[in-house]
């Protein structure tokens, strides 16, 4: 997993976690605590990352800050997939950048918190910066693939599909492609950098598990599943076969245990790495002192003691 970068940037999977949220937050009404019922490839990673760290997004709701990374990236994805609604001729760079302006207002409409971020800004001179990073972002984007020559069968499809178990996997895919012969492309937009090789495997969970829906859903496996890291200017692309499908699906069942266990329990166990840095809740965090809010779950009787413990 990546953990750190350079420049002191969030890493991409912080960010990514992040875009993913905003996406899917926006198809869900919950406002109060009620266990977990079906799992998406964020939230997976979060419980991989750290187990508290998915308590509190899942379970305790407890609201984070909008970072600039991540909502530029939320503004990219939504300028590309505007940018289809145009004939293909009209899908240039020019005219994706034009759709900045508009998607940025329609941002501020839907999530009024994100104009927290230049309020520190009366000049406004960060903000055009952003915005020239999210037009380079999208200019990037020309050189990896020809959107005149692409149409979309979906674009941010949310998916939702029941295993067997009873789990339900759901997420929301960038973009599916249907080739004339049926042959099915899953594409997904990163505005970070690609992982070195060694992380590639952390980077294709996320598409894998979109792959296992749609083939649970459509009984057809995905001929390709396409990373396309604008930050970088680089494509990952994997070709699945159903053993890969078979072992994802094994792997979120367990997964899955594990999370059902916890919320029994209350035993969320907080797991630190180089990513809480850029986690929003140190303060409720016993590494850092903090002190998680009361569970709002039912517990067993003999296990309360020990939840307040545990986590
Ligand atoms: S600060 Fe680290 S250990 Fe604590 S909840 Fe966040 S990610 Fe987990």
């Amino acid at each position: 997993m990546e953990t750190s970068t350079e420049d002191g940037a969030p890493p991409d999977a912080a960010v990514d976690a992040s875009v993913k949220t905003a996406m899917e937050s926006a198809t869900e009404t919950v406002p109060t605590a009620i266990p977990p019922a079906s799992l998406s490839p964020s939230r997976a990673s979060d419980f991989m990352q750290c187990p508290l760290l998915y308590r509190f997004r899942v379970i305790d709701r407890l609201p984070e800050k909008p970072s600039e990374a991540a909502t530029r990236g939320t503004l990219v994805h939504a300028v590309l997939e505007r940018l289809f609604d145009a004939p293909a001729a009209e899908r240039t760079a020019p005219r994706a950048k034009s759709l900045i302006p508009g998607q940025w207002d329609r941002l501020r409409e839907t999530r009024p918190e994100v104009l927290e971020l230049f309020a520190d800004d009366p000049q406004g001179e960060r903000l055009a910066r952003w915005l020239g990073e999210a037009e380079r972002l999208v200019e990037r984007w020309f050189t990896l693939e020809d959107p005149s020559r692409l149409e979309p069968a979906e674009r941010e499809l949310f998916v939702e599909a029941e295993l067997e178990s009873g789990l339900r996997l759901r997420g929301i895919i960038d973009r599916v492609d249907v080739a004339p012969t049926g042959e099915v492309r899953i594409v997904d937009y990163k505005t970070g950098k690609a992982p070195r090789p060694e992380y590639s495997e952390g980077a294709l969970f996320q598409m894998k598990f979109y792959a296992l829906v749609v083939w649970r859903l459509k009984n057809v496996v995905p001929r390709r599943l396409q990373l396309v890291y604008l930050g970088s200017g680089e494509v990952l692309t994997y070709d699945p076969v159903l053993a890969d499908l078979e072992r994802i699906e094994r792997k979120l069942l367990a997964l899955w245990e594990a999370i059902r266990r916890a919320t029994e329990t209350g035993d969320w166990r907080p797991r630190p790495t180089k990513l809480c840095g850029w986690c929003d809740h140190q303060a409720h965090c016993p590494e850092f002192g903090g002190t998680p809010p009361p569970y709002p779950l039912p517990l067993p009787r003999r296990d309360t003691a020990a939840a307040g413990e545990g986590a």
